[in-house]
């Protein structure tokens, strides 16, 4: 018999707690690193929701993995007894002139068994009347999509992770001077002593989200760029609840910005953001305020495209970061000068919802030496 493989984690986010949990039921000994746990405040991962779609335009394999993403949410949703996916539907409304991306994702949904249907801007306005369908040109609605419950899905997945045999451990793995001595060990920080530990494995997956760069400064350095994304709640009218999940899909606008929201869920507010990347931002010691500008562009936005929103009051704010590539497709890669080394990130403010899909994907090639998709390689930057 051949001992199990010990694989060290490095990052608790949506990629690696799902990368984890499936390095272990493939038979590896897995450790889990986190710096600050499980979908923090810090992490793009962190936050209460985040939209799970198939529409993603042409020549593209995320439709697909979204619809295998799915599958996977529903059996652990089930599994956990946890209601993780709520499948509010997903509205996407085309406003403006060039439809390509919308037209194009049509045959990929029909494909990938994703229920879609195509409406017109009357037949949105009649079921949706709580919008205000000015410019909506047509628009695609997914019924069985819709939103994540983003935190908890990541710590439920960790404490799956340590319940099926795991070991999950709080520490920062520490920069290394030089790149290729990730390949012999990690040096980690809990704060229990300056010098820290070290932890030696056969095999290393950085899921670093926005960090990745810094720990690769060669490898990845601004290849994968941290841009701040502001992220705003409404409080609904009370009692009413057009804006809630029981009567409005999530929604999306794919117009001169691309605008996009959550309706009100759980006690929380009416989710409202700009899609547009802002600037460059650092996930460690970012100031995490909204801007003043911010807040201006999307009340009006608001009160133009939910009149009865109009003047609501702003119960609620975040500043996350997503974690962009140039192409916005993922990195999934072996480090190109150290075979027992992955990198796994760049999930350009679209990862969250492929987690489990992309945690099964990545286990297999690790554990069975395949190489990764070549959408995902590295090579395609050089
Ligand atoms: C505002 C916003 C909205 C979004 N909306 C959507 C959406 O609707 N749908 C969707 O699918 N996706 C969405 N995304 C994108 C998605 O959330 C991210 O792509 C995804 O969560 C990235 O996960 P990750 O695991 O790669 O990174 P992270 O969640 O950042 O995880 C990385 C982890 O690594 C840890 N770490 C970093 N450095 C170290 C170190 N040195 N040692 C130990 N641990 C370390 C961190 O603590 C962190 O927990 C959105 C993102 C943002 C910011």
């Amino acid at each position: 018999m051949t001992a199990k493989p010990h694989i060290d984690v490095v990052g608790a986010g949506a990629f690696g707690g799902w990368t984890a949990l499936f390095l272990l039921r493939r038979g590896a000994r897995v450790t889990l690193i986190d710096a600050w746990g499980p979908g923090n405040s810090r992490a793009s991962s962190a936050g209460e929701t985040r939209i799970l779609r198939g529409t993603y335009g042409p020549d593209q394999p995320y439709t697909k993995m979204a619809a295998r993403a799915k599958q996977l949410w529903l059996e652990h949703e089930k599994r956990w007894g946890l209601r993780l996916l709520h499948r509010a539907g997903v509205l996407w409304m085309v406003t403006k002139a060039d439809d390509h991306y919308e037209r194009a994702s049509l045959p990929l949904l029909r494909e990938a068994g994703i229920a879609y249907e195509e409406l017109s801007s009357a037949e949105m306005a009649k079921r949706w009347p709580q919008i205000n369908s000015e410019g909506v040109r047509w628009a695609i609605y997914e019924p069985d999509s819709g939103f994540l419950m983003a935190r908890e899905a990541c710590q439920a997945v960790v404490k799956a992770f340590v319940a099926e045999g795991g070991e999950y451990r709080q520490a920062a793995v520490a920069l290394a001077n030089s790149e290729s001595s990730y390949r012999n060990g990690l040096r980690l920080l809990d704060g229990s002593s300056v010098a820290g530990s070290s932890l030696a494995a056969d095999q290393y997956v950085f899921a670093c989200g926005p960090w990745l760069g810094k720990l690769f400064p060669e490898t990845i350095g601004q290849r994968i760029r941290a841009t701040r994304q502001e992220v705003l709640f409404f409080g609904t009218p009370a009692g009413d609840a057009r804006f809630s999940e029981a009567k409005l899909p999530v929604w999306a606008d794919d117009g001169a910005r691309f605008m996009y929201g959550i309706p009100a869920t759980a006690g929380s507010g009416f989710k409202l953001a700009d899609d547009t990347r802002g600037p460059e931002f650092d996930p460690t010691s970012g100031e995490r305020t909204v801007s003043a500008e911010t807040i201006k562009l999307l009340c009006e936005y608001l009160g133009f495209r939910f009149p009865a929103m109009k003047d609501a009051p702003l119960v609620e704010t975040q500043v996350c970061q997503y974690e962009n590539t140039s192409d916005n497709h993922f990195v999934v890669d072996r480090h190109p000068a150290m075979e027992n080394v992955w990198i796994v990130g760049g999930g350009s403010g679209h990862g969250f919802k492929h987690g489990p899909a992309l945690g099964e994907m990545v286990a297999e090639w690790v554990m069975e030496g395949k190489e990764a998709d070549r959408v995902f390689r590295l090579a395609r930057f050089s």
